[in-house]
């Protein structure tokens, strides 16, 4: 064997070795996931909401219940990415644990409120008892930010560093209920679909990952913040005096305005663009007219408007 050959053995065999530790762990080991990765990869702060949410459970208490909470995560697969530090937000385990505390508040809200479309933090429970793995990303023309696996494969979902980075903790929560609704339905094929939407579903209103990623949106628009924290009452601040000297107050909304903002474009999106049958856009044009329809809300009565006729097969 000469120099060459050696050097191509030796190249093969440290991407075998590699490729087999992160079949065999789960942990990442892909140059791809260097965490915290550069710094333009960070959505900036005041979007990603990963600071504001922090503060509120970062707590020995709160970090270990959302991180047991029955789901089963691995703490080996976590321990380079900030398991043993939840509260830095360099690294991707501090940024799940604001969506998880997320999703929690929602429900626990939603039920002082009259209830949400699913007891969302239930919900996740139930469909991925086996928990969530961290992955690398993958590059290529669609990065996917999660993958969830059904069982009989494991009932778990992978998690990509994307998600951690450039999304906000709102959209987070949201990848997170569409994902659980792959434990039971797939999507179908995506040329039913726009042909630049993989994640093509049925119909709107069936229970599908795409409509639960809404449904989870919905119920989150509406759910404001509570006074003391724990508590059933909402807390009420002063907003804004108008130019006669009135003075208006609203509810504090749980996601920032420029959150609930891009979650009502998200969802008009999923809801043209990802349905075999296309829905109509959320009934509310911006986070402001959320908040005009003060609680208790009709649950029955819900945001989203009607369904259209069947989209014309894309060939
Ligand atoms: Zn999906």
């Amino acid at each position: 064997m000469n120099r060459i050959q050696w050097r191509i053995t030796w190249v093969l065999s440290v991407a075998a070795v590699r490729l087999l530790q992160e079949l065999l762990s789960g942990t990442p080991v892909s140059a791809g996931c260097t965490v915290p990765p550069a710094s333009a990869r960070f959505l900036d702060e005041g979007l990603s909401e990963d600071s504001r949410f922090v503060s509120t459970w970062c707590t020995d208490t709160e970090v270990s219940s959302l991180w047991s909470s029955d789901f089963d995560i691995d703490a080996e697969e976590w321990r380079d990415l900030g398991f043993r530090n939840a509260c830095d937000l360099r690294y991707p385990v501090g940024r799940f644990l604001s969506s998880l505390f997320l999703v929690r508040e929602t429900q626990r809200i939603g039920a002082l409120q009259g209830g949400n479309r699913k007891r969302w933090w239930n919900y996740l429970r139930e469909n991925e008892d086996s928990g969530y793995s961290p992955k690398c990303d993958e590059g290529g023309a669609v990065q996917p930010k999660a993958k969830h696996f059904p069982e009989p494969l494991d009932s778990s979902t992978n998690l990509y560093m994307n998600l951690f980075y450039e999304h906000s903790v709102p959209s987070r929560a949201m990848t997170l209920a569409h994902e659980a609704a792959h434990e039971y339905e797939g999507h179908t094929f995506a040329f039913r679909c726009d042909p630049d939407s993989p994640s093509c579903d049925v119909e709107f209103g069936e229970d599908n990952a795409n409509t639960n990623g809404i449904w989870f949106a919905e119920d989150l628009l509406r759910t404001y913040e509570t006074s003391p924290p724990g508590t059933g009452t909402l807390l009420s601040v002063r907003r804004s005096t108008s130019a006669e000297g009135e003075v208006s107050c609203r509810w504090v909304p749980l996601a920032s305005d420029r959150n609930r903002n891009r979650l009502i474009d998200e969802s008009n999106s999923i809801l043209t663009n990802r349905f075999v049958y296309p829905a109509e856009e959320m009934v509310y044009a911006d986070a402001a007219a959320v908040d005009r329809a003060p609680p208790p809300y009709d649950f029955l009565g819900h945001l989203i408007g009607v369904k259209l006729p069947r989209r014309e097969r894309v060939s």
